[in-house]
């Protein structure tokens, strides 16, 4: 499929088959249009990369003389062999183009959304289990020492009597939570994994304003569970990026 797109603004239009091609300046700009053949001609007008254009000139191929490129024999010699050489100055354009690629953040931003996007899912994902994973030692914490049917009866009771165990199983489910997180996701960096295994803490610091109403409270509740289970994810982190190495 063939296309008429201005480099400017980025207009595309595919032309109609039936009409004859269309090259006034673009509606949108005034800029210049532009034919693209295919899809990598496109690509390459989109990124503003030059495509390299064939010399006015031929070489004949036996006398290596300069021909125009509409004759069909050598002007000099007769032969009918021609190469085709590239115009020098397209081809410094094309590579300058390649080069400002990398320089050219709206490139450099696309890229990067793609890579985020398919990151964001395992993130939510490892958020997910480490709740589940918070929930599974809270609970198996409270079995051990408690036992879950004595809280479940009177909980605020249970909590203002044990308020020290209860209080150590919280941070021990909160670290753990955090430390398993660093083994969901592939290898990322300390500073990525506190703060998605903090997300742990926070979401469960949150839930703190079902019982606590005075909202000071709910804060530093919220930064204690969200830094402990940050915590956790560190540890586990630097337990991965040990084994890591270890392996390569
Ligand atoms: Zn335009
Ligand atoms: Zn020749």
């Amino acid at each position: 499929m063939s296309y008429i797109v201005c480099r400017n603004c980025k207009n595309v239009v595919i032309p109609d088959e039936s009409q004859p091609l269309n090259f006034d300046k673009c509606h949108n700009c005034g800029h210049v249009l532009e034919y693209a053949r295919d899809n990598t001609e496109l690509n390459c007008i989109m990124n503003n990369i030059e495509i390299p254009k064939i010399a006015y000139h031929k070489i004949c191929a036996k006398c290596h003389s300069l021909n125009p490129r509409q004759t069909g024999m050598c002007l000099f010699c007769g032969s009918t062999r021609f190469l085709l050489q590239y115009d020098a100055n397209s081809v410094n354009n094309y590579n300058k183009s390649i080069e400002n690629l990398s320089d050219n953040p709206e490139m450099v931003v696309m890229v990067h959304n793609q890579h985020n996007l398919a990151s964001l899912f395992l993130k939510i994902l490892s958020v997910i289990v480490g709740l589940f994973d918070f929930l599974f030692f809270f609970a198996i914490g409270i079995e051990y020492t408690l036992g879950l049917a004595n809280v479940q009866k009177n909980p605020m009771l249970a909590v203002s009597q044990n308020y020290a165990t209860i209080s150590l199983i919280l941070v021990l489910s909160l670290l753990l939570a955090g430390f398993l997180i660093s083994f969901v996701l592939p290898r990322v960096s300390y500073k990525d994994s506190f703060k998605l295994s903090s997300l742990v803490g926070i979401i469960v610091g949150l839930s703190t304003v079902l019982v606590v109403k005075d909202i000071p409270m709910m804060l530093i509740a919220i930064l204690f569970c969200g830094f402990l289970s940050g915590l956790g994810g560190f540890i586990g982190e630097l337990l991965v990026h040990k084994i890591l190495n270890r392996m390569n």
